[in-house]
């Protein structure tokens, strides 16, 4: 069996759907819709056939009904700058552009609750609550691109996860639109909490657009923060970057970020000081560990901000930290995590990413596992010949330590052999974390990547299990296929 063709008759049968000036099937369209951040090289590219940008979930139903009915692959896509392949329409068909669903539907003050369409991007959804005294703390570095809708398909990670978690503690309802172009409304509508039926809007969060394209949600908000306390300390090992966070945690102050980079990623932050006074800065030989924090608060004083982050600071000393008195090195961290304003990422190698691109490995090790994970990323990444970038991790349930991992390295576009020695160093990495009792993905998701041995390597048993949802959702295997399911398991031929 094999996929549908997108023929001149069903654009036509889209046009009268949903309106001409919703399909576009010209070439320099669909090739801005052929691949996302994923290191890739040209001949691995696959054109969709059509792009599609619907305004609203009834204009999705009827597209997606069409898709199913002639089966034509079906990929939604948000801002296009997921790493591992996600949005890219490996089998063509129709590129599901979601951002012309934009609009803010209802800011509920009283509630604190936001409805949205899906497309929307995380920062306009900001610039819209804080007219209102409040705001979304989801917040990935790529915040300026990437949409409501694909943050909870791909459940990314949030410089203020450690206190306000990610998208599936935000989450309280969301629109769905099956591959059969049923509309689903899942969720507790406005109540936080519920254990009425099963969570089907938490199912969405890291299904990667393989059971339907999200096009509504309603998220929680918290007030506006208004004062902000921001630190670095260095340690001499990971570990007691970890152990400081924790006994920060256990002491009952109430961290927002905590954000843990290796030796390698210093460079990033010491270029704003280095710019500003002609030399290095001078951090400790024995730094092998680097951790941001932040105290935030709705009050009006930094009073009590203030007492955490003194206090914090004392616990990072008793863990052998020593505070960067460099006020340039931190905020350069906090230029790269949070105001989008990031010097390294506008300058010439080697401190810029527009030469060559960062590509990222997302596996996850256990906490006391994390050093080890990082010599097997160090050697893993030298074996395939990758120039390393470094490690980073942040942490992502409410008080806890939860290490969301990236290990980066600067990748090669232009060479084919740099990119496939990428991904066996992707999969090597993935199988040592699976060794290691951790998991093959924190933030990135399995993706395109990664869908060959998933099943075979990460998921075991409950595979199957994963499998009868998927068809549940989508009997006929077009959304966003070749992602968590090989197109096999559907009987199409590649
Ligand atoms: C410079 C840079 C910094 C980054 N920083 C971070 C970071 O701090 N934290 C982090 O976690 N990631 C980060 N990333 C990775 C990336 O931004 C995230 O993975 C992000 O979630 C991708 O969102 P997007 O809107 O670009 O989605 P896309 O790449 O377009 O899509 C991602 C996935 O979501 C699916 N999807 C999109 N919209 C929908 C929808 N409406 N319904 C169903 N499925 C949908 C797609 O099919 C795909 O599988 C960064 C990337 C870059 C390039």
């Amino acid at each position: 069996m094999k996929f549908g063709k997108i023929s001149p008759e069903i654009v036509q049968e889209l046009k009268d759907a949903v309106g001409k000036d919703v399909i576009f099937d010209e070439k320099t369209h669909r090739m801005a819709y052929s691949r996302d951040w994923s290191p890739r090289d040209d001949k691995n590219t696959t054109l969709p056939d059509v792009v599609v940008r619907p305004r609203t979930t009834e204009e999705v139903a009827k597209i997606v009904s069409i898709a199913n009915k002639h089966r034509i692959p079906v990929t939604p896509m948000g801002g296009l700058t997921g790493m591992g392949g996600g949005a890219v329409p490996i089998y063509g068909g129709i590129a599901f552009e979601t951002k012309g669903l934009n609009k803010v539907l209802e800011i509920d003050v009283e509630n604190m609750t936001a409805t949205v369409q899906a497309g929307i991007t995380l920062w306009d959804l900001n610039q819209e609550a804080k007219r209102h005294g409040l705001y979304l703390p989801h917040e990935p570095e790529s915040k300026k691109a990437v949409t409501v809708g694909a943050s909870i398909a791909c459940n990314n990670d949030s410089t203020f996860g450690i206190r306000h978690g990610r998208m599936v503690d935000h989450l309280s309802n969301a629109v769905i639109v099956t591959g059969e172009g049923k509309i689903v409304r899942a969720g507790r509508r406005k109540a936080m909490c519920s254990n009425s039926g099963y969570q089907l809007n938490w199912l969405l969060v890291g299904s990667e657009g393989t059971l339907g394209i999200v096009t509504e949600a309603t998220v929680k908000l918290i007030p506006v923060q208004k004062n902000r306390l921001v630190d670095m300390i260095v340690f001499p090992s990971l570990n007691d970057s970890m152990y400081a966070i924790r006994d920060i945690m256990h002491a009952g102050l109430a961290l927002e970020s905590a954000h843990i980079n290796c030796k390698q990623r210093l460079r990033f932050y010491t270029h704003s000081y280095k710019e500003k006074h002609g030399h290095e800065p001078e951090i400790p030989e024995w730094s092998e560990a680097l951790l941001g924090i932040s105290f935030a608060t709705a009050e009006d004083t930094d009073e009590i901000i203030k007492f955490n982050r003194d206090y914090a600071i004392k616990i990072c000393e008793k863990n052998k930290g020593l505070l960067v008195k460099e006020v340039e090195i931190t905020d350069g961290w906090w230029a790269s995590k949070y105001t989008v304003n990031f010097t390294p990422f506008k300058q010439k190698w080697p401190d810029s990413q527009r030469e060559k691109k960062f590509g990222a490995v997302d596996c996850g090790f256990p906490i006391g596992r994390i050093e080890e994970g990082y010599d097997k990323f160090i050697e893993i990444a030298t074996k395939y010949n990758q120039q390393i970038l470094g490690m980073c991790v942040y942490h992502e349930r409410p008080n806890r330590l939860s290490p969301s991992i990236s290990f980066a390295v600067f990748v090669d576009d232009k060479d084919p052999e740099n990119i496939q020695g990428f991904y066996s160093y992707v999969r090597e990495m993935s199988e040592a974390a699976i060794e290691m009792g951790g998991t093959s993905a924190t933030y990135i998701g399995d993706s395109e990547f990664k869908t060959p041995w998933i099943g075979e390597l990460e998921h075991q048993e409950a595979y199957e299990y994963m499998f009868k949802i998927k068809q549940v959702f989508d009997p006929n295997g077009i959304m966003n296929p070749g992602k968590k399911f090989p197109i096999k398991m559907f009987g199409y031929k590649e």
